[in-house]
């Protein structure tokens, strides 16, 4: 479809947010609002916003701006023109009234609207108006969330449809699903039962909201914020406004309504002003009393905050069958909330859609859950689920299921899109193999490996995973939100703890092992990063051969915050990289002094563009919008490159001593402004060690292996210090720096 001009009616949160990713895309848009100030205004949000809503930041300027009284002839000139208005009814028919006299003929009309009908937003339109006229439901923060729900009237021009869902996807990398017209669609209406569910039974079973946000959080392969935390960044008055407005859409009969019910104690936090985060705060609240900061919790019986605590339940991996055979109050509860919105999602279809697979999907792309609820019910099991489930009479679905008990039900994944995904993909391979930490999913012509811990943090096992995987093709790449967020720090400590150094030398020497395996045995090796590609996690990526990166990555080497040095080939690469310019040519300081730079302060970047020129990245690493197309773009780079070659060795020529010198001068100047305390100089002097290449002049050479060998002196040093280990257990503690 020929989308070349869009404009975008009303520029708060979500019209900016639309704005700001169809800029991402490089599709010329104009933002409306009542005044050009206003417009203007959510400009300047969106160049502040964090995490950023725009790729590259300069291209800000590429969003026009204007209001809807002197610029509307704008709309003339679009090829697609989306409505993000405040939720009214009038105010969204007087804006198409307008719309539809000044479009030209053809041009897609939409609306973001969360709640209000299709048949009610269309009801003034014609039937040639109606054909182009639709839903797109994009999801907050527009840039990072993968979801994007299309609904259709019964007038619409199927093909017209069909071509706006193709250009969604591809130039904008949304996974758009196409729904009926019912309400909350298929996102919000799973996913807010299943927020409603996870915090009824809290209050029903007496839990405390740490305790049910412990078990409806990462052990259910749903993000950490659990149930409470996400009312708070919500807003606990806007969920409010949502339940009102499904309690009167949604018929009686409707089993949302029984979770909807208001609850004294959470009318009361919106009456107090304690509205969630953006208020004074919500079920968690920032006690600050002086110089100290304290994270509270309610009470949920008594209203009353006291310290939250952390709950350990003892697993840290996504097993819901572990989790819901507990015999304890913590499985029953985790039964009882899966239970539920497996029986609800299931009473949905196929009312709300007859894909139920796209639920799932709409589950993992909307709300970041690794797992849908059918997918859940796959994991469980048939048999196990209906041994264990209560009444569900009038569910034809799970009726039709229990006669049949087809532990294979589920089929093919992902239906919604043409894309050859990694989902699917997966489930087609010829053999699986593998460990804890990491899958190897082996297939004709190439791997996969799929990290498996949190946030994929690597250790031995993830290391063990890819060498093994190296005897064809392999493709390094995930479905869960993160690449890596760099080597498991808990790991590591535990070794540390016991004074046991030498499995942490054993563990980091094998780890340098396999990423010069990756990097030169004889078959290619490509890396699809998206999310956090960190540390450990970037080392890996930048020792393939080829790198297919989701746009949507946040990628630097951050060791010395944690007061270590990246040990795993990150100083090695990235003196390689500036060793390859022309500056380094010119002026032999001129690559260490950037890279103590870029590493010393754990520079990171939030996208492709800023990767770049920080050399995170290299300009023919390709870029891609789409996560759903990591895969393809992967096994394309394998075809390309059949007879793929391994690289030569890189050699390096270091100053040593004289670079040092200079490195010294800024680490003293940052201690004497007090940027840096006495460890952060430990720390810079180690790096600066190895950038300098050690006990070298520069008419000396040296190899990868000498430089793997500084890196791991420089590293054990640091690991062994008091300091450096305070840092860490900091770090895993709070998520925050300690600066020491
Ligand atoms: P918002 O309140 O942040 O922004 C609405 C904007 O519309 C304001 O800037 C307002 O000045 C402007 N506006 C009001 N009347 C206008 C008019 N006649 N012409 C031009 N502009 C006008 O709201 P929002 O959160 O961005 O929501 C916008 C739409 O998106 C709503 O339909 C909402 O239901 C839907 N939505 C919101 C979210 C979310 O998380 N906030 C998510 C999905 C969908």
């Amino acid at each position: 479809m020929n989308i070349k001009n869009v404009v975008v009616i009303g520029s708060g949160t979500m019209g900016s947010g639309i704005a700001a990713h169809l800029c991402n895309a490089n599709i010329p848009v104009t933002l409306l609002d009542l005044k050009t100030e206003i417009s203007e205004k959510a400009r300047e949000r969106i160049h502040k916003s964090r995490p950023p809503l725009l790729i590259d930041k300069t291209k800000i300027n590429n969003i026009n701006v204007g209001n809807i009284s002197d610029n509307f002839d704008v709309v003339k000139n679009a090829d697609w023109i989306v409505e993000a208005v405040v939720e009214r009814i009038d105010v969204k028919h007087q804006i198409y009234e307008k719309i539809f006299k000044s479009r030209k003929a053809g041009a897609i009309v939409s609306s973001n609207t969360s709640s209000i009908p299709i048949k009610v937003l269309s009801q003034n339109l014609t039937d040639i108006e109606k054909k182009d006229f639709c839903i797109t439901h994009f999801f907050n923060p527009v840039r990072y969330m993968g979801l994007l729900e299309i609904v259709k009237n019964e007038n619409n021009d199927l093909n017209k449809i069909n071509q706006l869902k193709e250009f969604c996807e591809t130039e904008l990398g949304k996974g758009a699903i196409v729904c009926n017209d019912t309400p909350g669609f298929l996102g919000n209406r799973v996913g807010v039962y299943a927020m409603q569910i996870a915090m009824t039974e809290a209050f029903k079973m007496k839990l405390s909201v740490e305790e049910a946000d412990a078990i409806f959080g990462r052990p259910m392969g749903i993000p950490k914020t659990g149930v409470f935390g996400l009312y708070d960044l919500i807003g606990i008055d806007l969920m409010a406004d949502v339940l009102k407005s499904f309690i009167k859409e949604l018929p009686e009969t409707d089993e949302f309504h029984e979770v909807a019910k208001e609850i004294p104690l959470v009318k009361k936090l919106i009456e107090t002003g304690y509205t969630g985060r953006k208020g004074k705060g919500g079920f968690y609240r920032m006690n600050k009393s002086g110089t100290t900061k304290v994270m509270e919790a309610i009470n949920l019986e008594t209203g009353v905050y006291s310290p939250s605590k952390k709950i350990d339940i003892k697993s840290d991996k996504v097993d819901l069958n572990g989790l819901i055979n507990r015999k304890d109050e913590y499985g029953e509860y985790a039964w009882s909330v899966i239970s539920k919105i497996i029986k609800y999602a299931s009473s949905l279809v196929p009312g709300i859609t007859n894909q139920f697979n796209d639920i799932d999907e709409a589950m993992r792309l909307g709300f970041n859950w690794a797992k849908g609820p059918f997918e859940m019910l796959e994991e469980i099991g048939v048999q196990n689920f209906f041994n264990k489930v209560d009444d569900f009479s009038g569910n034809n679905f799970l009726e039709e299921l229990n006669k049949n008990k087809n532990e294979d039900f589920y089929g093919e994944r992902q239906k919604y899109t043409n894309i050859e995904t990694l989902g699917k993909v997966k489930k087609t391979a010829i053999s699986l193999d593998g460990n804890d930490s990491a899958k190897i999913y082996r297939f004709q012509d190439y791997n996969i490996v799929e990290f498996t811990t949190k946030a994929n943090a690597l250790d031995y096992d993830s290391m063990d995973a890819l060498k093994k995987a190296t005897d064809k093709p392999l493709i390094i790449i995930n479905e869960s939100m993160q690449f890596s967020a760099g080597v498991n720090l808990t790991y590591t400590m535990q070794f540390a703890d016991k004074n046991d150094f030498k499995s942490i030398e054993k563990f980091i020497k094998y780890f340098q092992e396999t990423c010069k395996h990756l990097k030169y045995s004889k078959y290619p090796v490509i890396s699809a990063p998206s999310g956090l590609t960190l540390g450990g996690g970037f080392e890996v990526m930048v020792q393939s051969n080829f790198v297919a990166s989701h746009t949507n990555i946040v990628v630097g080497l951050v060791e010395t915050i944690v007061g270590l040095i990246p040990a795993g080939g990150g100083c090695k690469e990235m003196l390689g990289r500036w060793l390859d310019t022309e500056q380094a040519k010119k002026d032999p300081n001129f690559a260490p002094l950037k890279v103590f730079d870029i590493i010393g302060y754990g520079k990171t970047a939030t996208s492709p563009v800023e990767a770049e020129p920080l050399k995170y990245l290299r300009p023919q690493d390709k870029k891609i919008m789409n996560r759903n197309s990591l895969l393809e773009v992967s096994k394309k780079i394998l075809n390309e490159n059949k007879s793929f070659k391994e690289p030569e060795e890189l050699v390096f020529k270091l100053p040593g001593e004289s670079v040092r010198g200079e490195m010294n001068k800024i680490i003293e100047k940052l201690y004497n402004k007090k940027v840096i305390l006495d460890h952060g100089v430990q720390v810079a002097k180690e790096l600066a060690h190895v950038l300098s290449g050690g006990d070298t002049t520069i008419d000396k050479t040296l190899t990868e292996d000498d430089l793997f060998k500084l890196e791991l002196d420089a590293f054990m040093r640091l690991i062994e210090t008091k300091k450096t280990q305070e840092r860490i257990k900091h770090t895993l503690a709070t998520g925050k720096p300690l600066v020491n």
